[in-house]
């Protein structure tokens, strides 16, 4: 029989987890008998009461796995360690606030046996902010024309994943992690199933508005130099004007004399220039940082504990 494993980022979730159980069981309980499920959550360093939960359900059910980050690394990292721990010949990524509905998992396993590697969730409606849903948009408009990678901003991480895809996302340890750009770029034969977002259904979002910009800005950085190559060629067109105008000032100067004037002029081009060199800079900085945490090479994450026990048993055995 083969195996499906369910991936599950979990942060500060006490209230959504016992009604997510529930749902997932009632979708992986009617599939039994087709295939072999597992669930393998992932405590990114909740504060609440997530871990005491998962071990209860473990407990529970066999079924249910758990890993227990060193501290809250985040869902896109959290997401890496779940690659790197399932055993299922397909995952499924799917949040733990059922905002995602386990109803169309069958659905996303017929694709999958059709032969596709990468069947993603499209969402139908999004019950979101004017204000989100059009930086979303933004965003997204923005990724797609400076690299050359496809990012749909209405599919999210809720996706199945063949074993293929699984492994190849795990050969991409970056720290600075935007994987929706990582699912788009390994390629693989993809096809989408569509679902209707829902309200969360207990606890709040973990996201603010910090969170997201600096998930855009890894979003860009890390699969585009096209801001670079931008601030490039903006220097090259100023110093094309600023050459013409020279010769413009020179000649004017030898016609006309040269009696000091043009304060506000001088103060305009100066500010404006200073403003641009700044900015080239800051881009040429935000490169540079993502270079330094890179060349470290530190592992991404850390574990506290599997199924309720020290990681290094594992490694022993
Ligand atoms: N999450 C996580 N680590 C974090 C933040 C969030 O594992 O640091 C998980 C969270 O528990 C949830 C999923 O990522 O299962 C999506 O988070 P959330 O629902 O808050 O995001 P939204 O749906 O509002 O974009
Ligand atoms: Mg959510």
């Amino acid at each position: 029989m083969k195996k499906v494993s369910i991936i599950v980022p979990t942060y500060n979730e006490e209230e959504s987890l016992p009604h997510f159980y529930e749902e997932m069981c009632k979708v992986i309980d009617s599939l039994s008998n087709e295939y072999d499920f597992e669930m393998l959550f992932i405590n990114d360093g909740s504060k609440d009461n997530t871990l005491n939960i998962l071990d209860q359900l473990r407990k529970k059910d066999p079924r249910v796995n758990y890993i227990d980050m060193s501290r809250n690394f985040g869902k896109e990292i959290g997401m890496l360690a779940g690659f790197d721990y399932v055993r299922g010949n397909c995952a499924i990524t799917i949040d733990a606030d059922l905002q995602e509905p386990p109803s169309v998992i069958p659905e996303m396993l017929r694709k999958w046996e059709d032969g596709y590697d990468d069947v993603f969730g499209k969402r139908r409606l999004r019950e979101q902010s004017v204000f989100k849903k059009s930086t979303s948009k933004l965003f997204h408009e923005i990724i797609r024309k400076l690299s050359d990678i496809e990012v749909d901003s209405e599919s999210g991480d809720f996706r199945l994943l063949d074993r293929k895809c699984i492994e190849a996302l795990k050969t991409l340890r970056e720290t600075q992690r935007y994987t929706k750009g990582m699912y788009s770029w390994i390629g693989f034969n993809k096809t989408y199933v569509e679902y209707d977002i829902s309200k969360r259904v207990a606890g709040k979002t973990k996201w603010n508005f910090r969170k997201l910009l600096h998930l855009a800005v890894n979003g860009i950085t890390s699969h585009s130099v096209m801001p670079l190559k931008l601030a490039s060629l903006i220097g090259v067109v100023t110093s094309f004007v600023a050459f013409i105008y020279m010769i413009y000032i020179i000649i004017k100067a030898i016609i006309y004399g040269d009696p000091v004037a043009g304060f506000p002029t001088l103060m305009t081009v100066i500010l404006f220039l200073g403003g641009f060199i700044l900015l080239a800079l800051g881009i040429i900085g935000e490169y540079l940082g993502r270079i330094f945490v890179e060349t470290k090479r530190r592992p991404p994450y850390f574990v506290n504990s599997i199924n309720g026990c020290n990681p290094m048993d594992f490694k022993n055995n």
